[in-house]
């Protein structure tokens, strides 16, 4: 799950441009922490490039594989340590990766879990919030009069909204969209990394707010 029930953001919810992929050895560093680590090790790290560009946030589990691997190092660290069977390490804040990793400008796919992300798991009509199991995506031009599965013309919507639509167009049904959908770029992810890091001072000098 990319968005909490209360529509906050959690790291898993950026981890697509990553390096590699989250596999045994992500698994694999869990088995050395206590289950009271678990939440600490969820909480989220900003990934820089290797030029100090941010890319993406990850997991504290994912960030410290990545270190101990030597992908990655620490830029800014919390004060908090978290111990495996023989030593202490610190957790970090902000990592940057060691080698440069070409980000392809449209990174993102098309899916319904994206589409989810950009509008914040809020629905497009009504602007309430949601968690994903209560949104599906509609069509602004539904699909019988021509409109496409694009992300110009598909949004996050409530059951009560999607059905109150039906086929017709917003302005049809008497209903607003709250923005102009618009594709996934590098601005919504900024945008993303900055709600998920909000918390975090550390994270400001690298993605100036
Ligand atoms: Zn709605």
């Amino acid at each position: 799950m990319s968005v909490d029930s209360r529509g906050r953001y959690t790291p898993e919810a950026m981890g697509e441009v990553m390096p590699g992929s989250e596999g045994p050895a992500g698994s694999r560093s869990h088995n050395l922490l206590s289950p009271r680590r678990a939440s600490l090790m969820q909480e989220p790290v900003l990934v820089l490039n290797a030029t100090y560009e941010p890319i993406n946030v990850t997991a504290v589990r994912r960030a410290m594989v990545l270190m101990l691997k030597g992908v990655a190092q620490a830029e800014e660290m919390h004060n908090t340590e978290v111990h495996s069977a023989a030593h202490a390490h610190k957790v970090p804040s902000v990592i940057r990766l060691l080698a440069y990793r070409h980000i392809p400008q449209q990174s993102r796919a098309l899916s319904r879990k994206n589409i989810l992300l950009r509008d914040r798991n809020t629905c497009q009509f009504c602007v309430r919030v949601f968690p994903s199991s209560e949104l599906t995506l509609d069509h602004v031009v539904p699909r019988s009069r021509g409109g496409r599965s694009t992300w110009e013309n598909l949004v996050a919507c409530c059951y009560r909204c999607n059905n109150n639509k039906g086929d017709r167009t917003p302005e049809e049904a008497g209903l607003k969209l709250a923005r102009r959908p618009r594709p996934f770029t590098l601005h919504t992810s900024r945008q993303l990394m900055r709600l998920i890091g909000h918390r975090d001072e550390r994270w400001r000098k690298y993605l100036f707010y």
